[in-house]
């Protein structure tokens, strides 16, 4: 069954709360706060408000600054707010809708149209996440894609070499796959390509970034994560993925491991690093995890 969305109601005056809490309560999960800064600290918590019904008057933070401060802030600047006051004014529903709420909203309260709005808001709110959430993810696997794995990473190069911190990443390619396709058919491989990606992406911590970078191709990007701390998580991914038997075949891959360094300092040199010693590993013979070694002409600098 389909989760009910979230409204958060902000109002200081209690009976307000519950109000509105009754003519909504059917509908959705509903989440209370008695004024501005009880807002501020329950919109970061779960579950996140899908939609926030905002008073204005208020004692001790007005609606207007938590409106202002709930726009300056990059996790909560996507929730829609309602203002829902008895400033009636037109220069007062200007007012709000310029600091960015989606609507306004003045008492009394006439239940069948606020049930009306708050359902418009949450029906655009939902299809923007289901947009954005596709615009990032690979359909197959529900992993990351690589229109996302590129933006993220590019910030994660800038912010490691600003902050001189460690990062790492790990290219995965599935051994032999053509020959998989070819003798199980397309749908074999699509189960299998699944099967993989589900192992890859449950090894990735919040942080981490785990994308399909394209065909039977994957990426870890790990934050703070040291060459040798990615090459074991690497071997043990190996050693997951050789026991995993997805479609009970015996599927392998071959790993390239890179770390950011003096040297190895951008994106595309990272993910070519990593590229080079996926390379190796293949000559090798496959299903092996390989670091990136500078070329010994290099070393000796
Ligand atoms: P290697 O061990 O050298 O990596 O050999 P390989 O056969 O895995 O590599 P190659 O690059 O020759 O072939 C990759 C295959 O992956 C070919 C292509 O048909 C298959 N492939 C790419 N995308 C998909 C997909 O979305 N679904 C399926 N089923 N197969 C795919
Ligand atoms: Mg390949
Ligand atoms: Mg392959």
């Amino acid at each position: 069954m389909k989760e009910k969305a979230v409204v958060l109601i902000v109002d200081d005056v209690r009976i307000n709360l519950q109000t509105l809490a009754h003519i909504l309560k059917d509908d959705y999960t509903v989440k209370m706060a008695q004024g501005g800064r009880e807002a501020l600290e329950l919109v970061a918590l779960d579950p996140i408000p899908d939609l926030i019904l905002l008073d204005v008057g208020m004692s001790e933070v007005s609606g207007y600054d938590v409106c202002k401060m709930l726009r300056e802030d990059i996790d909560t600047v996507h929730i829609p707010i309602i203002f829902v006051t008895g400033k009636d004014s037109i220069e007062d529903e200007e007012y709000g809708l310029s600091l960015g709420a989606v609507d306004y909203i003045t008492k009394p309260i006439r239940p069948l149209i606020v049930k009306a709005r708050i359902k418009t808001h949450i029906t655009l709110k939902q299809q923007r996440d289901l947009l954005k959430t596709m615009a990032v993810s690979d359909q197959l696997t529900g992993l990351y894609n690589r229109h996302h794995l590129t933006d993220a990473l590019i910030r994660k190069v800038a912010r490691a070499n600003r902050h001189d911190c460690p990062l790492s990443v790990i290219l995965i390619d599935i051994d032999h796959f053509k020959n998989v396709n070819d003798t199980y058919g397309h749908l074999t491989g699509d189960d299998i390509l699944r099967e993989v990606g589900e192992v890859i992406g449950s090894v990735a911590r919040k942080e981490d970034i785990a994308a399909r970078f394209g065909g039977e191709e994957f990426v870890l990007v790990l934050d703070n994560c040291r060459l040798e701390d990615a090459y074991l998580k690497a071997e043990r991914l190996r050693q997951k993925i050789e026991t995993l038997s997805p479609s009970r075949l015996d599927i392998t891959a071959s790993f390239g491991v890179a770390e950011l360094n003096l040297q190895i300092n951008s994106c595309t040199l990272l993910l070519d690093s990593a590229d080079k010693a996926l390379y190796e590993a293949k000559n090798e013979g496959r299903n092996r995890v390989n670091m990136y070694k500078r070329p010994a002409v290099l070393q000796s600098i």
